[in-house]
């Protein structure tokens, strides 16, 4: 990337480190820790990024370009100096400098704790987004909380996953900016009194309690662009006392409404794809949208001196159902503070928002207890209610079908639903790969999908591709560069350029080799860290993402089982050796999750004790799966296990991460799994189990699990072993669940996956034939890139030019 801009010349970058020693640190480059070198290099290139932002967003306005505003209650971040240093162009220079002062870069990017303000693939997504955003220049601000303990820390305690709080903040604020001066006060609970003066119907929200929400905001670099995106987080603080309340003698009420205030941004939720319905939640998102509405709103009026050419300005997207208050939000600016009529201020408000749905699974779908609604947001329920009535009078001429109103109504059950409410209020309902909005438009949203066709479009996920090649892989990226030129770096569409060589021996080799060293990398990272010394040379097979009985894990450990027993019984059989590396956070209130992980950790435990077949037979579980750990993992991955029910996966991410790294998918006809095939090529990719469609009519069928077991010798030895016990422990709880009720259908595609696993054994005995399959993989990845996904938001549903 020679040609590539860089923000500062050598020296320039050695004066500003000196200068922060010297201003911020009291110190200089002998005397520096680390621990300061990484703090002062944060700040130079926060700098940077501030003045940097500063003039792009200045150049966005004056040229009247419509800005993009992303609410999401998650921003699974991970680390930033070395992301932001790679997309300025510094890590080059910043490396000579630190290194004619005796530090090492390296050692300076483990200091920094991960931003982990997310749980899984939506938070990750989000951040992604952010990336792509800035570096295809659109002018992109974030919205989220600023939680004080993100997801949390994972321990495994003999088997059991064990919660500690991730106290991120030391360490990871050095990006933050606090812009105290652009706090904004957020208002709960109380009544709503109505009256009519000099003709105007006036609405007062009286004897609520308020919560002050401080911005900090985080800038992330675009690659080798003049674009940053803002991340604003905001921090729940105390207004401070109520002086009013307190001369009034309420004491107690004044000094309660501050330690309500702080809770709200204390803690991130750590549930993926299920929803608690708790009050506190509410208020997360309640605070996190007025705050963010009332940021868009100001900036609105400043710029422009009206709200009439909102939709032309702003695209407000949301992300998943979490940020749907945002809607009766701006409804509520528009209504009570701008004086428009419902009609027009609705006009506004819908050629606004676009929403994205994440799931289909119906213990994901965000609905909300009337009645604490009412209690919490008094004046956003009245809007909601009102949104309700005009829209199912709307519905029901369209439609005359009174059931299909119930069901496509916002208020109904004394439940809020708040899936109907996004698609009611915008323009836009996407999903996130092809068969996830093709489900949207047969079931979730079907009764919306015939009455307003043109609402419903499809963006498949993508991911930050430099990320996960680029800075990640360098073994590979200098194969690439060697081989394609450098081009496929911004233009990710280039890697097709790869394909050229899939049938060149001498380029498979070196493939083989680059594969080769990154397990060999990752082995004596894992020895150093946890004393297990991993056999480079048997397959890493890999599944890693949150522990979900939907995700099948236990498909997966089922399986190992099975070939545990076979190689008990027959030691010298034919073999292709295999580690199995799981790493996976479950929900803490998720028993089942944690009872398989539990599973696996004492199936690795009892493999271990058996020295004959470990180096055969070996599983790896990975404690704190996190972004960090996904960018070690990923370069030195062959098997990417994407073993979802059909149906279940509304796209995943991890998928693509592990194809651009090389690796081959197993996986069930899931999600981006189905255009994953269609970029590699089916023969490229081992796919097993039921479709969509099959797993639709087996469940209209009645699903018997307990008559599998019961015919199926290798599944019921499997499975009784579960209830025998591992490693002195017993699985009674998962056997059960898989015998009489395996709602996710385990057992069902247990044959199916044996063959597949079996099959990709087959495969990878012939190394140039699996080589092959790889390059086809890394060829074909280019559509998975987040710069591809952003391309399409940008035009299709945002119109961005
Ligand atoms: C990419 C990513 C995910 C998403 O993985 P899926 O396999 O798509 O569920 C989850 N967690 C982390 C840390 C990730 O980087």
């Amino acid at each position: 990337m020679d040609e590539m801009q860089r923000l500062f010349t050598k020296s320039q970058f050695r004066s500003l480190l000196e200068l922060k020693l010297k201003n911020e640190f009291a110190t200089d480059q002998r005397e520096a820790s680390n621990e300061i070198f990484y703090k002062a290099l944060c700040l130079v290139l926060k700098d940077a990024l501030l003045e940097k932002r500063r003039h792009f967003a200045a150049q966005t306005d004056s040229r009247g370009k419509k800005r993009v505003y992303y609410l999401c209650m998650e921003f699974l971040i991970g680390r930033s100096l070395k992301n932001n240093l790679y997309n300025l162009g510094m890590e080059e220079i910043a490396q000579e400098v630190l290194q004619e002062m005796n530090v090492s870069l390296d050692d300076l990017y483990e200091l920094e704790p991960d931003a982990g303000l997310g749980n899984g693939g939506l938070g990750r997504l989000a951040a992604c987004f952010l990336d792509s955003l800035a570096s295809q220049d659109y002018c992109a601000t974030g919205y989220s909380i600023l939680y004080e303990y993100g997801i949390f820390k994972q321990k495994i305690i003999d088997g059991w996953q064990t919660e500690t709080p991730d106290n991120w903040l030391p360490g990871g604020d050095v990006w933050l900016v606090p812009r105290r001066d652009q706090a904004v006060d957020v208002h709960f609970d109380g009544e709503i009194q109505e009256y009519w003066h000099e003709g105007f119907h006036e609405v007062h929200h009286v004897n609520y309690s308020t919560v002050k929400a401080v911005p900090f905001d985080l800038y992330l670099s675009g690659f080798d662009s003049e674009g940053v995106s803002k991340l604003r987080l905001w921090k729940a603080t105390s207004p401070g006392l109520d002086m009013e309340l307190f001369n009034k003698g309420d004491y107690l009420r004044a000094m309660g409404q501050n330690s309500m205030a702080e809770v709200i941004s204390k803690v991130l939720y750590p549930n993926d794809n299920h929803v608690e319905g708790k009050m506190l939640r509410l208020r997360q998102q309640y605070f996190m949208c007025a705050a963010s509405i009332a940021d868009i709103c100001r900036w609105q009026l400043k710029t422009y001196g009206t709200m009439e050419n909102l939709p032309e300005k702003v695209a407000i997207h949301i992300n998943d159902t979490h940020p749907t208050l945002a809607v009766p939000e701006l409804m509520r600016i528009l209504l009570d503070e701008c004086g428009y009529s419902w009609e027009k201020a609705w006009s506004l408000v819908t050629r606004t928002f676009a929403y994205t749905n994440h799931t289909v699974m119906s213990e994901a779908l965000e609905v909300w207890n009337e009645d604490l609604f009412k209690a919490c947001l008094p004046r956003i329920y009245q809007i909601v209610h009102e949104i309700n009535e005009r829209a199912c009078a709307v519905l029901f001429e369209k439609t005359g079908d009174l059931q299909q109103v119930a069901r496509m109504a916002v208020v109904a059950d004394h439940r809020v639903r708040m899936a109907n409410l996004s698609v009611i209020a915008s323009h836009s309902v996407n999903g996130v790969s092809k068969i996830h909005s093709d489900i949207l438009k047969k079931s979730v949203f079907h009764d919306f999908y015939t009455v307003m066709p043109q609402k419903f479009c499809n963006v498949t996920n993508g991911i930050a591709s430099r990320r996960w090649l680029y800075q990640s892989n360098p073994a590979l990226t200098g194969l690439l560069n060697d081989l394609i030129g450098t081009g496929y770096i911004k233009d990710t569409a280039q890697l097709e350029k790869f394909r050229r060589y899939e049938h060149s021996e001498s380029v498979l080799k070196q493939l083989a080799k680059v594969k080769h060293a990154n397990k060999e990398a990752f082995a004596a990272y894992i020895q150093k860290n946890t004393g297990v010394a991993l056999n480079p040379d048997s397959v890493f097979d890999v599944q890693v993402k949150r522990l979900h009985e939907y995700k099948r894990q236990h498909l997966n450990a089922l399986h190992i089982i099975t070939q545990y027993q076979q190689l008990l019984e027959n030691p010298n059989m034919d073999f292709v050796p295999k580690t199995y590396i799981f790493g996976a956070k479950a929900a803490p209130g998720y028993y089942l999750a944690k009872q398989i992980i539990r599973l696996i950790c004492s199936l690795s435990k009892e493999l271990e004790q058996n020295p004959l077949l470990r180096d055969k037979l070996r599983i790896l579980y990975l404690e704190d799966y996190r972004v960090t750990l996904s960018e070690q993992l990923m370069p030195a991955s062959e098997i990417s296990e994407q073993i979802s029910l059909a149906g279940t996966e509304a796209s995943g991410t991890g998928n693509m991460k592990l194809m651009l790294n090389g690796a081959v998918t197993i996986g069930t006809l899931d999600g981006a799994n189905i255009e994953i095939k269609e970029a590699c090529g089916d023969e490229n990719i081992i796919t097993f189990g039921m479709t969509a469609e099959e797993v639709d009519a087996q469940k209209a069928a009645g699903y018997r699990p307990k008559e599998i077991y019961d015919n199926n010798e290798t599944i019921k030895k499997a499975i009784d072993l579960l209830t025998r016990g591992i490693a002195g422990n017993t699985f009674e709880d998962v056997a059960n669940s898989l015998k009489n009720s395996d709602p996710y259908m385990v057992l069902r595609d247990f044959e199916a996956y044996r063959r597949a696993q079996e099959y990709a054994s087959q495969c990878y005995r012939d190394t140039m034939k699996w080589q092959r399959m790889s390059v086809n993989n890394i060829a074909g990845a280019g559509q998975f890139s987040a710069d591809r996904s952003i391309q399409e938001y940008a035009k299709n549903i945002w119109g961005l030019k």
